[in-house]
């Protein structure tokens, strides 16, 4: 390949590349999506604030690696047992740390009963410091 080929190559990758990141960014991150219909089928009837749960990432913390694990929760984009046992990436769809039940994203961050300590210490901690918070999967609420 001579060097005019391998130029005009490497523009056209480059030009793709700045497509695919406006395409990217043009995108309504509060239109309806496959993401949304599904957490909506868990929350059902609560009414959810799209354009907020969306910006979360960016208002709660400046450090990169939560802004990237909190966009990859509210996009659905970790890899679960569920999804990798799919894809014949595992050998089971269970959970890595109970084993009991299936490896869901709601599972493994909320119901297992290895994660169920936490949350319980948290809800005392916020008891200790008199807020009056409910905590559940569906909904953390002010008393
Ligand atoms: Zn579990």
């Amino acid at each position: 390949m001579n060097s005019n080929k391998i130029r005009r190559k490497h523009t056209w990758k480059k030009k793709k590349q700045i497509k695919y990141f406006t395409h990217f960014k043009l995108k309504n991150p509060t239109e309806n999506s496959k993401t949304q219909n599904k957490w909506q089928v868990l929350f059902g009837e609560h009414e959810l604030n799209w354009k907020h749960i969306f910006t979360m990432p960016y208002k709660a913390t400046v450090e990169s690696t939560l802004r990237n694990f909190q966009y990859k929760y509210i996009h659905r984009i970790i890899a679960t047992n569920k999804y990798l046992f799919k894809c014949k990436l595992s050998n089971s769809n269970l959970c890595d740390f109970c084993s009991e039940n299936i490896e869901t994203i709601e599972h493994l961050f909320w119901e297992c009963k290895h994660i169920q300590p936490i949350w319980n210490q948290l809800a005392s901690f916020l008891e200790q410091q008199q807020l009056n918070v409910k905590l559940s999967f569906l909904n953390i609420t002010n008393l």
